[in-house]
């Protein structure tokens, strides 16, 4: 098979890939026999790079049955036992570094740059950090207890980075789990799930379940505690409403339309970078991304201006060249999604600047100008490379604009005058503000929304609390006065 350019270790995974051919699932500390099976693909190329089990209801259940058997085992190692597990995954995740972020890549479509340095380091350090957590539970939350098993099902934009901000708190806190990799990138999880294996990963703490929709919504009916997801507004409305008056717990991180607010004073080179981290960082299919970018009207012709020129030099490539700075939409379903929705945006009014969809799963970098506050484009979630551009002229027109959206994930602020930048950050609606930078990740900070960007936390002390029961509150009697 040729995946394209080459890289270090782009033969090793085809070597991984070669033998195993084809994937069951992970339960119970074994590969089951491959079932019935789809194919997994190089988006960048459209190689087939694996057959992967699609997941029935019995799969499921015979996974939420071994991580049950498992659970109480778990629970009942000391806290520094079950650190020395994350650790231990950590470490493997890190020695297989090279390895991971080339599957990744290849799977995903995503520039190799981007899985080398940012996706799979934040994978070990999330293992590392909940590895504290799980050292610090008892102490710092005396009587606090595991949920049980958790079902988690997670999306195809950060594949083996979404798995680890899932698996890495649940087993801190003392669960054990079932996840559900999307279906357009399950490579990754399957290589973790042998990661687990070499580590000595007590059998069923970790299970994983490959699979579409069908397969997801068969862990949120089954005999779990807490189904923690991440993916579509749609879908996770759906689960919600699934799950209501089950006293099942649930998180959700859902889209977003954030925010990119550009002031007057702001350094404006270093606010046109923080676009190219922003919407262009992942070809844009990324929950947090700075989707609408606001700009101030006094500096906005020279900020664009500044702008197009930095986005003409983008190189739109093979995502395993190390030149790369956009590479391949993760499927072509999702390249017709992108382009409907731009369509859509230019009938309705607004000039679409760059943006060009080329032969396979590739599109230009762009953005939507002269676009009006009901535009399609400027109301729903792109998700690709596309941004969109309007002006404001004082602070509280940008803090209306800003919050003029169903979501509240994330948002980000550009401005010398960090009085300016706080007092505006204040004021948006959104789980994370970025000031003077954007896609900013750290494993002790929580990351997650409001409103229609779903509920709960990930990440840093909140994000294990949320994988964890609160003790039942003892009524204390005051004593009766004298
Ligand atoms: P999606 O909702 O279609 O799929 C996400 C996952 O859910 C996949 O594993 C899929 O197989 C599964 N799924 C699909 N239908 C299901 C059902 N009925 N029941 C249970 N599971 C089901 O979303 P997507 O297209 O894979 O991901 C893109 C979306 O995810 C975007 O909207 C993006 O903003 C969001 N996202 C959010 C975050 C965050 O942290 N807030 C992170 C990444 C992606």
């Amino acid at each position: 098979m040729e995946y394209g350019p080459s890289v270090e270790d782009s033969g090793a995974v085809r070597d991984w890939l070669d033998t195993r051919g084809s994937f069951g699932h992970f339960i119970g500390g074994k590969f089951t026999k491959p079932g019935s099976t789809f194919g997994t693909r190089a988006p960048a190329t459209g190689d087939l790079l694996a057959q992967v089990s699609q997941g029935s209801a019995d799969d499921v259940a015979a996974a939420v049955k071994a991580a049950r058997k498992a659970q109480k085992g778990w629970a009942a190692l000391s806290g520094t036992e079950r650190a020395r597990y994350l650790y231990a995954l950590a470490r493997h995740v890190q020695k297989r570094e090279r390895f991971l972020s080339v599957l990744e890549t290849l799977d995903n479509g995503k520039p190799i740059r981007e899985s080398r340095d940012i996706d799979i380091p934040l994978v070990a350090r999330h293992f590392y950090h909940h590895a504290g957590w799980a050292e610090l539970r008892d102490t710092q939350f005396p009587g606090h207890a595991p949920l049980g098993v958790c079902g988690q099902i997670i999306p195809w934009n950060f594949p083996l980075l979404m798995l680890a901000w899932k698996i890495a708190p649940a087993l801190a806190a003392g669960n054990t789990v079932v996840l559900k990799p999307a279906e357009y990138t399950p490579l990754t999880a399957l290589a973790f799930a042998e990661i687990c294996r070499e580590v000595g990963l007590p059998a069923g703490v970790v299970n994983i379940v490959t699979g579409d929709g069908e397969t997801g919504a068969a862990l949120v009916g089954a005999d779990v505690d807490k189904i923690a997801f991440t993916g579509s507004t749609e879908v996770g409305r759906a689960i919600a409403a699934r799950l209501a008056g089950t006293g099942r717990r649930l998180t959700l991180e859902l889209g977003g339309k954030s925010p990119f607010i550009v002031m007057p004073d702001a350094d404006l080179d270093a606010a046109v970078e923080g676009v190219v981290d922003s919407i262009w960082f992942n070809q844009g299919q990324v929950c947090c991304a700075g989707s609408r970018i606001l700009v101030a009207e006094a500096v906005a012709e020279r900020f664009e201006t500044l702008l197009r020129a930095r986005m003409d030099r983008l190189r739109v490539g093979p995502p395993l060249d190390k030149s790369t700075d956009i590479g391949a939409i993760v499927d072509p379903v999702q390249k017709d999604r992108i382009t409907s929705i731009c369509a859509a945006a230019v009938a309705a009014g607004a000039e679409l600047v760059g943006g060009q969809a080329a032969e396979g799963c590739f599109i230009a970098p762009g953005y939507l100008r002269n676009i009006a506050p009901a535009n399609p484009g400027m109301e729903q979630e792109i998700f690709g490379p596309i941004a969109t551009l309007s002006t404001f002229r004082t602070a509280d027109e940008a803090i209306e604009l800003a919050n003029n959206t169903r979501y509240g994930l994330a948002g980000s602020v550009w401005s010398e005058s960090a009085t300016v930048a706080t007092d505006i950050a204040a004021k948006i609606k959104a789980g994370v503000i970025w000031i003077n930078c954007a896609n900013l990740f750290d494993a002790a900070a929580p990351f997650g929304g409001y409103r229609e960007s779903g509920f709960g936390r990930e990440g840093g002390c909140a994000g294990m609390l949320d994988y964890l029961a609160e003790p039942a509150v003892k009524p204390v009697r005051e004593p009766a006065p004298s």
